[in-house]
């Protein structure tokens, strides 16, 4: 909240209405003092007044909030919408970075097994980190997948509808990077469908 755009608010609303600080204080039977408080963004109205006092300014507490007159309601929605698909797409955009990066480790972690199964002269060792190469493999792909399946939306390449395929589908299908063979839930079709940050 922006106090000093909301008394501002105030200050030009009261001035439209023709009252004087003084004025205003008696309708709400507050001291002058708190009005030019208010007003100076220096302290905000007890929220016990604010309705009382959005009456009185021709106002609402919305209005009154956000320090300005809201004239177009739909606007206001749609800048909201935009703001938190960006919000989306970038919270998006970050999994799939670490999805990369555990990808990496994954791949060094099981090479590293690889080469010290291959050059250990111990069977015990051998089987040790043959098991372990698995096991890293399973962990990494699990990851992977689950990142993969949660972040953003697969887009039908038949009739592009975007939706979250189930984590089983997603594993069991093929892929070519990011994009995977998945059946259309909508079309039932079988392609290949891209990943995509956003519905
Ligand atoms: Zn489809």
């Amino acid at each position: 909240m922006d106090q000093e755009r909301i008394g501002k608010f105030i200050q030009k609303l009261r001035k439209e209405k023709n009252l004087t600080q003084k004025e205003l204080a008696d309708k709400l039977l507050v001291t002058e003092n708190a009005i030019g408080n208010w007003e100076n963004g220096r302290r905000m109205p007890d929220y016990s007044i604010l309705k009382e006092l959005c009456e009185i300014l021709g106002t609402n507490v919305n209005e009154l909030l956000s320090g300005e007159r809201i004239q177009n309601y739909k606007e206001k929605a749609e800048e909201n919408l935009i703001k938190s698909r960006e919000q989306e797409e970038a919270y998006n955009k970050r999994l799939l970075a670490l999805d990369n990066i555990i990808k990496i480790i994954t791949s060094i972690s099981y090479l590293a097994l690889l080469y010290a199964n291959i050059i250990s002269e111990n069977n015990i060792n051998k089987y040790l980190f043959m098991i372990l190469s698995i096991v890293i493999i399973f962990i990494g792909l699990t990851a992977v997948i689950r990142i993969e399946t949660d972040a953003g939306y697969y887009e039908c390449s038949s009739c592009k509808h975007r939706y979250i395929p189930s984590f089983k589908a997603v594993y069991l299908s093929l892929n070519k990077g990011k994009t995977r063979y998945l059946k259309c839930p909508k079309c039932n079709n079988k392609s290949w469908n891209k990943k995509v940050l956003y519905k």
